[in-house]
């Protein structure tokens, strides 16, 4: 009788236990509970990656080499979603308004100057496999891709650069790839649709080894050197925009996903 008493209690307890356990509303509970914390975290990820986009867009944020972990998503759906497309749709107009008011000489020295990836050029097929740029670059895999020349138009870029060459201006193409890869990224433009540019500038054997922004000053200190006058530059980098022999006005494309510096 003592003994059964002092049991009781015990299995009472087991028999909650094991009931609790196995109780599928518990487990429901468990399974939203777990659904809310990630919801949450996403809540909570997406305002400091929206704040850390528009740190590495201003430049505010100087070097960096990959992405935020925990922006991995918030990179993807912006690249692939309608954002990155309305933001470079934005970009374009802006560029076209300016370009409009642009007095015209006439004597074919009124320029505009691209950079070619991420600019003209969409490389996003590439960084969907790769981490949207989560990962370490990897230049022999980049070039790799590069080889196939094809890499598609970024739509709104293409629609500019036709505007711009409909007002007259000479169209000047500056890019950080190099001499050797010159007859697949002319195939790739053509390709997509850019043609009668001026000049495609690649990096030359002396180049090698300069900083993007010291190089491409240098291509566009060479254009005015020339006797050409650059009205406009449109690069997703802020290297290739910046340093000397500067556009009157330059046009940044969005780019969350690598930094060159
Ligand atoms: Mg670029």
């Amino acid at each position: 009788m003592a003994s059964g008493q002092s049991l009781t209690p015990i299995f009472v307890f087991l028999l909650c236990l094991v009931s609790t356990t196995a109780s599928p509303s518990v487990i429901q509970i468990l399974r939203e509970n777990t659904v809310s914390e990630y919801r949450n975290l996403r809540i909570d990820d997406d305002p400091f990656c929206e704040s850390w986009r528009l740190s590495v867009e201003t430049n505010d944020a100087g070097y960096w080499s990959t992405i935020p972990a925990r922006c991995l998503q918030f990179v993807e759906d912006y690249m692939t979603g309608e954002r990155y497309s309305y933001d470079s749709e934005f970009v374009a107009q802006d560029s076209l308004a300016f370009a409009k008011t642009v007095e015209m000489a006439g004597d074919g020295r009124d320029s505009w100057v691209f950079d070619i990836d991420e600019t003209l050029l969409s490389n996003l097929p590439y960084y969907e496999a790769h981490g949207f740029g989560s990962e370490s670059f990897d230049e022999s895999s980049f070039d790799s891709w590069v080889d196939l020349a094809e890499a598609p138009a970024l739509t709104a870029s293409l629609s500019l650069y036709n505007d711009l060459k409909q007002l007259g201006f000479t169209l000047f193409l500056l890019t950080g790839r190099g001499e050797y890869q010159r007859n697949v990224t002319e195939k790739n433009l053509l390709d997509v649709g850019f043609t009668g540019w001026e000049r495609l500038i690649l990096r030359g054997t002396s180049d090698q080894g300069k900083p993007a922004i010291v190089y491409k000053s240098e291509k566009r200190k060479e254009l005015q050197d020339e006797g050409y006058r650059i009205h406009g530059n449109s690069g997703d980098q802020w290297s290739d925009l910046l340093g000397f022999a500067i556009a009157r006005r330059s046009f940044k494309l969005p780019n969350p996903m690598y930094y060159i510096a």
